[in-house]
């Protein structure tokens, strides 16, 4: 029996949209028709989600064994990228040494980014292999947000890829708020159900690989806005960002597998690629959103 309302909006008409999850067998995806998010079902107990936690470098490494199939780069390499595309899109936020907190900070990439323009971070990761990586760096470094110092507050608090991870999400960023200083933003990167791969080309393949055990949810806009507001926040901006080009998107359609195509993106490279990424982001079709949050 699938779940019977829609964890995030509560609207009880939650369909089955797609059957299968990589590396969760027995869960399905469901689409809320009122909000657009997808959310997999069942969905895991906070304890499942704590053992989860514990063995995420695990879980990484089989998604790193699967991708590398396609591409010669390392995993490493591809986490390298995306957070280099993350640090050119939002530096704007880190000038003139703002204090900042990131939750689920992994190896400290974005962080040693922004090392110079920001002021003190701290970092937040509950799987222990990064840990040991941040504290080796120098990093003030806990496990969850309930470890955090009650009393401190930071100017700018990141969520990078995380919400999705996070099951019961309007509490912890209720919690997470109290953090946050009177002027302070939330940034956010999630990625969006409006992805075009899903909305616009409904391809198979990439659905069997999309849906993973460790995203519960994959947000909408409309999710994301109501659950900020619910959070006791405001959103200052919404940024529509799309990460995947052409050759990215025209591999899936054209064969079923993630990485892109080198010969097609060559083919394609430049203004076309370019021209392509800014007709889906000023439409609002994109894999990604970066979302600004502030204290209402
Ligand atoms: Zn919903």
């Amino acid at each position: 029996m699938p779940a019977n309302q829609c964890p995030l909006c509560n609207d009880t008409s939650p369909t089955p949209y797609w059957t299968t999850v990589w590396n969760a067998p027995g869960k399905q995806v469901l689409r809320c028709t009122s909000c657009d998010s997808f959310f997999l079902d069942p969905l895991e107990t906070e304890d499942e989600q704590r053992k989860f936690d514990t063995e995420y470098d695990h879980y990484i490494q089989a998604r790193s064994d699967l991708v590398s199939k396609y591409t010669p780069q390392t995993f490493d390499t591809l986490v390298d990228e995306s957070i280099e595309v993350r640090f050119r899109d939002l530096k704007q936020f880190f000038e003139n040494h703002p204090s900042v907190l990131e939750i689920g900070a992994e190896k400290g990439g974005f962080l040693d980014r922004i090392a110079d323009a920001a002021g003190p971070t701290v970092a937040v990761d509950s799987c222990p292999e990064y840990r040991d990586v941040l504290q080796n760096k120098g990093y003030r470094a806990y496990a969850y947000t309930g470890d955090l110092p009650t009393g401190e507050i930071y100017d700018r608090i990141c969520l990078f890829s995380l919400l999705e991870h996070i099951h019961n999400p309007q509490p912890f960023l209720s919690q997470l708020k109290d953090y946050l200083a009177p002027s302070g933003l939330m940034i956010l990167e999630i990625p969006s159900s409006n992805d075009p791969l899903i909305s616009l080309y409904n391809n198979q393949a990439f659905k069997s690989f999309y849906f993973q055990a460790m995203h519960p949810y994959v947000y909408s806009e409309k999710a994301i806005r109501m659950l900020i507001a619910r959070s006791g926040m405001l959103i200052e901006q919404i940024i529509y960002k799309q990460r995947y080009g052409l050759a990215n998107h025209l591999q899936w359609l054209k064969d079923g597998i993630p990485c892109g195509n080198a010969f097609l993106a060559s083919l394609f490279a430049g203004r076309t690629d370019l021209e392509y990424i800014k007709s889906l982001e000023s439409s609002g079709y994109t894999d990604t959103l970066y979302v600004i949050a502030r204290k209402a």
